[in-house]
């Protein structure tokens, strides 16, 4: 949702750190503190007992779990639409899934949006079912709703709360409040509506500040009526979203200018290739010297391209193997990867991974034969009004 300030790294999943900030830790103690309280008094167990504390921290960790798997949610359905996610990371308010690129179509940002809320969505039905099948519906909503009288085991009284609070991130993260998840939904489906992207994020900014202001309104209105903690949280996370917002809505007035061009449209067209077969000795020659350039796109005998060759690494190449091998034996690991489709929204370019460290993307027709190349350059024209 939003992103955090000092954090460190708790372990990694696939390649995916998963950090928390300082302020997390505040959640946890007053889930802790709060909760062993609770299932105290529910057990009916004297102070000394431990049992009430063990039973708050493993719901502590149920809800960080949650999280987490709510924001992996988010991270699979990126990966699967060719979207990388580097770092999860959770805060005083929720988590944060860190993608390297924005979506460049409205299925794939509705994909991305719907996997966090989906994960959480089975996380309370499996909760619930847990809850319903060992002692039955009627006395599980009691214990979903604290009810200190139902004299359920406190394991039960865990599964309930934990029920409980899964619907409530649920719920919350539904609000159609961008940057929120429900946010993105309104957006992508003001998307695929329109067409234009900049038009749908406008909207769903707009709502978020609508709903933002709502949250501060609302909790505001609940400190002073005692509620002091949520209505402070609930206001500070309306700050945060209309902040958003506001920035989302910036954001996308100098974007719009993008809209609709496509990369086909500014690239430069028949960039120098070097063919595969070409051997090392002889690309420094006939390339790397006559042109000065730190790189070049190789292609093979159909002008396929299949990666690129970079000047450090041909320079490494032993002065004895440099007339016995050929360019394509030195090719820039996952390099194949560097290009984007002449038809893909000049839009997408922005903030993509392998453009920052090149400075440019080999542009490819359907056919996958270079059809040109973009670059950094070329794209901030293209931006500035
Ligand atoms: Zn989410």
């Amino acid at each position: 949702m939003f992103g955090g300030g000092r954090s460190f790294t708790l372990f990694k999943v696939r390649g995916i750190r998963v950090t928390v900030d300082w302020s997390w830790f505040i959640v946890l103690f007053l889930v802790i503190f709060w909760l062993s309280d609770f299932y105290g008094s529910l057990l009916g167990v004297p102070n000394s007992s431990t049992e009430p504390y063990l039973l708050a921290v493993a719901s502590a960790a149920g809800f960080f779990g949650s999280i987490v798997l709510h924001e992996l949610g988010h991270a699979f359905m990126a990966a699967r639409n060719g979207i990388g996610i580097t770092r999860i990371s959770l805060w005083i308010f929720g988590g944060v899934a860190q993608m390297d690129r924005e979506s460049d179509s409205p299925g794939t940002e509705f994909q991305v949006a719907i996997g966090g809320p989906v994960v959480t969505a089975l996380i309370a039905a499996v909760l619930f079912a847990i809850g319903i099948l060992t002692v039955g519906w009627a006395e599980f909503r009691d214990t979903m709703e604290m009810d200190q009288f139902v004299g359920t085991s406190g394991v039960i009284a865990m599964v309930g709360w934990l029920a409980a609070v899964n619907l409530i991130v649920l719920f919350f993260n539904l609000l159609p409040a961008f940057p929120m998840d429900g946010g993105r939904i309104v957006r992508s489906i003001a998307w695929k509506i329109t067409g234009k992207r900049s038009a749908a994020t406008r909207f769903a900014a707009g709502l978020g500040r609508i709903f933002g202001y709502l949250f501060i309104g609302l909790g505001l209105l609940l400190a002073v009526r005692g509620s002091v903690f949520s209505g402070v949280w609930l206001a500070l996370i309306g700050v945060l979203i209309t902040g958003s917002a506001r920035a989302a809505t910036v954001q996308t007035n100098v974007t719009s200018r993008l809209d609709g061009i496509k990369v086909g449209d500014i690239m430069d067209e028949h960039p120098v290739a070097i063919p595969a077969t070409t051997s090392v000795d002889q690309a420094l020659d006939e390339y790397f010297l006559r042109y000065q350039w730190s790189w070049f796109p190789v292609v093979d005998g159909g002008n396929r391209f299949l990666g690129m060759i970079i000047r450090d690494q041909v320079d490494q190449v032993p002065e004895t193997d440099r007339t016995s091998t050929t360019v394509s034996e030195h090719l820039e690991l996952n390099s194949r990867a560097f290009h984007i489709s002449e038809e893909a929204l000049l839009e997408s370019l922005l903030g993509n991974p392998d453009m920052r460290k090149f400075g440019a993307l080999m542009v490819t027709d359907h056919g996958g034969q270079l059809a040109g190349v973009v670059t950094v350059e070329q794209l901030g024209r293209a931006l500035k009004p």
